[in-house]
Formats: C-alpha cells, sequence, structure tokens
C-alpha cells in the first residue's frame, strides 16, 4: 500500500514535469497545414504555364490577389512594365504585396516568385527549348507555402509586422545576361522607399519530393545570423532535409535586397533533376517537403527565443 502511494505520487511528479517541458517547447507555435499548400501548388498550375503576358499568368494573378486579401490586413499589387529589347518585347509585370500589422514598425519580409520560366533551356533535346516551364518546383512550391502562412496570420497574429511579397519576372532572363532576371525583386528594391525590414527570408524550389536544403552560399557570406536562426529553426523542428554544409551561390531574389544592404536569405534546392525542363510538375513535388519548409517559417515567427 505505501510502495503504491509513492510511485503514484512519483508518477504524477513525472506527469507535471513533462507538461511543462512540452509546454516550454512548443507552445503558441501554429500548425502548418502541409496538404492545403500542395492543394494550392497544384492549383496555380492548373491554369498552367504563369508566363508574363500569358492569359494563365493574368488568371493567376487574380487568384494569388484573391487570396492574399483574404488573409491580409492590406493586400495590394505594384505593377510595372519590362522592356525586352532582345525581343522587342513590352511586360506586364505584378509584385504581390501583403502586409500583417502594417502598423507595427519592426518587421520582415517572406518571399517567393509566382511567375514560370518561358523556355525549358535545360531540356536535353533543344527542339523543346522553346516551350514554357510548369514551374511546379520553380515558383509555385513558394508560394503554395506562403499562401498558408499567410492564412496562418489571419488566425494567429504574428509578434511583429509581416509583409508577403510574390516577385513577378524572376525567372525570365537568358543565361549569363544578369539583367534579365529578378525583374520583380529588383523593382521592389529600387522603389522601396523607407521601408527596411529587419531581415528577409525568400522560399524557391522548396517542394521537391526529395529535398536537400545547403545553406545557400551569398546568404551565408552576407547574412550568416538570419541563416543560423533559420538552421536553429529547423533543429527544433527536426527539419532533417536542412543540411549543415554551405550549398553553391545562386542568383536569386534575395540579391537586390543584400545589394542595398538588406539581410536576406534564399532557402532554395538548387539541385532538382526536372529544373528549367518541361517535367518540373506536381507530381515531383511533395506536402512533405512543403510542410518541412513551412514548420521551420512558423518557428522562425513565433518562437520568442529566435527573436533576440
Ligand atoms: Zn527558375
Amino acid at each position: 500500500m505505501k510502495c503504491l502511494k509513492v510511485s503514484a505520487i512519483r508518477f504524477f511528479c513525472f506527469l507535471i514535469m513533462m507538461v511543462f517541458i512540452s509546454g516550454c517547447d512548443n507552445i503558441n507555435i501554429p500548425e502548418f497545414d502541409q496538404h492545403k499548400a500542395y492543394s494550392y501548388l497544384q492549383e496555380q498550375c492548373g491554369f498552367g504555364s504563369r508566363v508574363p503576358n500569358s492569359e494563365a499568368h493574368n488568371r493567376c494573378k487574380d487568384y494569388l490577389y484573391l487570396k492574399l486579401t483574404a488573409s491580409a490586413d492590406v493586400c495590394r499589387k505594384q505593377d510595372f512594365i519590362y522592356y525586352d529589347q532582345m525581343r522587342t518585347d513590352t511586360l506586364y509585370l505584378t509584385n504581390i504585396i501583403a502586409s500583417f500589422k502594417p502598423e507595427d514598425k519592426h518587421r520582415i519580409l517572406l518571399c517567393a516568385h509566382w511567375d514560370s520560366r518561358p523556355w525549358a533551356d535545360e531540356e536535353a533535346d533543344s527542339s523543346l527549348h522553346s516551350q514554357p516551364v510548369m514551374g511546379a518546383n520553380d515558383g509555385a512550391s513558394g508560394v503554395a507555402v506562403l499562401m498558408v502562412i499567410a492564412e496562418v496570420f489571419k488566425n494567429n497574429p504574428p509578434p511583429f509586422g509581416v509583409d508577403i511579397v510574390f516577385f513577378d519576372g524572376e525567372d525570365y532572363g537568358q543565361s549569363g545576361k544578369a539583367d534579365e532576371w529578378l525583374l520583380g525583386s529588383k523593382y521592389f528594391a529600387k522603389n522601396i522607399g523607407g521601408y527596411l525590414p529587419h531581415y528577409v527570408i525568400l522560399i524557391d524550389m522548396i517542394g521537391d519530393s526529395e529535398l536537400n536544403i545547403y545553406k545557400e552560399n551569398y546568404s551565408q557570406t552576407h547574412a550568416n545570423w538570419v541563416v543560423s536562426r533559420i538552421w536553429k529553426a529547423a533543429e527544433l523542428e527536426n527539419a532533417e532535409h536542412f543540411l549543415p554544409d554551405i550549398g553553391k551561390s545562386i542568383y536569386d531574389d534575395h540579391i537586390p535586397f543584400l545589394e542595398i544592404g538588406i539581410p536576406a536569405v534564399d532557402i532554395i534546392d538548387i539541385d532538382y533533376k526536372w529544373w528549367h525542363t518541361i517535367h518540373d510538375t506536381p507530381d515531383k513535388c511533395s506536402p512533405e517537403s512543403l510542410g518541412e519548409v513551412g514548420r521551420v517559417v512558423l518557428r522562425m515567427i513565433y518562437d520568442k527565443e529566435l527573436h533576440q
């Protein structure tokens, strides 16, 4: 009898301790719905390749604007024009900008590109180079994750101001011509005015079902403290596809921010077999990969330990 009593007390103490430990760790970090993210990836691809000036591009722009308007405190379109001298074509482009807690001076920026590449120029068969890329991974994946995060913010206001930006015209350029790429982020950074986010997180090509995310080299060199926090968040989330090694240097939408002195990190898996081919389709992506990245980004926002 006595013995039983002692073990019951011990068990009770153990329960209290477990509640305390789990409460310390995961408190107030909302769930990320990876299946919803995957459905948003599919819906974007359902419009077709979102190539600038195409019908699919126009329809997807309206869709994204409506979705973000439903979640954000303020949502706006930033229209701009790019004149392509080589092809003598005028491109009508739009960045979509959603703000949460717009009155808060302390802000961070989360971003992805929503356009698809017009040319599948990594295809082995050169007769396919003039075909557009679907961009399930290269475009739709990052946007899908941020669409779900926008919905999380609606129901669980973030502890500081956050802006989510979908950039247009990221994937337009020809190889070796830096001027033709990153059109949306360059335009945004050039017209940034007094807006000064604490840091920027870009997510790109994170839907690959065989995910491997290395520390992108420009991010590591110029925004190393943000990289450390993201990888700490990944550790806390058991995100095993965030690898500790430093990877390639990638010319992506974080560069225009680094150029004006704003710390910016690119979370990207560039080693994707279907990159810039006609096979970059939803079946190459998985809800699990979207979920892993979504959970890490939410941890960055809601875990106070990572804010210092
Ligand atoms: Zn691309």
